[in-house]
């Protein structure tokens, strides 16, 4: 049985009351899920699984089970474990999804930002990154903050919309990170629109309109290799 993700629909979800499926060696499954399991760069979520009598069991990470249309939920180690069949309440460590969510925003505006083929990038609660097929003399780093930083001022509603397997294969330019693959599933493909700026397949999570990032700032721009040049980037305003 599929776990329903949640996040895919409402990005804003913080909790959610599901019934465990089965508990693993690797891990707790869920019939639903607010969790975004680690994929396209993107961290997995953290945060508590509570049960109906009043444990709570720390989730330290989320992961795709075997097959990627199920999520694994990782137990903090000794933790209680619920039951198959048991119904409990999930309730996300929020202020940690929503960094994940405004810096994997940032990096959409960023592979827009800089226009290069995209063949790497990682997101996580601190930083995000982008890697970049380009010569490292083109990168600046004042001139991407501006101009990433007039975006997000400007502000621009999020999009998704879902187009079939056989649509995405007529669009191959969609498709800008090199490294990851489009989330496929059941013939569909999830898509990412920033109206005017950016349209690509994207199974991650992305706040509702672009002024929720607030501003970035480039921490480090280097060469990781021939193919990857790395922008390295956090929210302004963190550490
Ligand atoms: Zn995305």
């Amino acid at each position: 049985m599929a776990t329903e993700m949640l996040f895919r629909d409402d990005a804003y979800l913080r909790s959610a009351s599901a019934r465990v499926l089965a508990v693993t060696e690797r891990g707790i499954e869920l019939d639903r899920t607010v969790f975004y399991p680690l994929g396209g760069g993107q961290a997995g979520d953290t945060g508590r699984l509570l049960r109906a009598e009043g444990d709570a069991v720390a989730i330290i990470d989320t992961r795709k089970a075997d097959t990627p249309d199920r999520v694994v939920h990782l137990p903090a180690p000794g933790s209680p474990l619920p039951q198959p069949g048991e119904t409990v309440t999930l309730e996300l460590d929020w202020p940690r999804r929503y960094r994940l969510m405004r810096l994997h925003t940032a990096l959409h505006l960023l592979s827009c930002v800089v226009t290069a083929p995209v063949t790497g990038g990682n997101i996580t609660p601190e930083k995000g990154r982008l890697d970049f097929d380009i010569d490292l003399s083109q990168l600046n780093a004042e001139r991407i903050e501006r101009e990433t930083n007039a975006l997000i001022a400007a502000g621009a509603i999020t999009e998704t919309a879902w187009i079939s397997d056989a649509e995405l294969d007529a669009q191959p330019d969609l498709v800008k990170t090199m490294s990851v693959q489009p989330p496929r599933g059941a013939g569909r493909v999830r898509l990412l629109r920033i109206p005017g700026i950016d349209l690509q397949p994207c199974g991650g999570t992305h706040v509702a309109d672009i002024a929720e990032i607030e501003g970035i700032r480039v921490l480090k721009i280097r060469s990781e290799g021939k193919h990857n040049k790395r922008v390295e980037i956090a929210l302004s305003g963190s550490d």
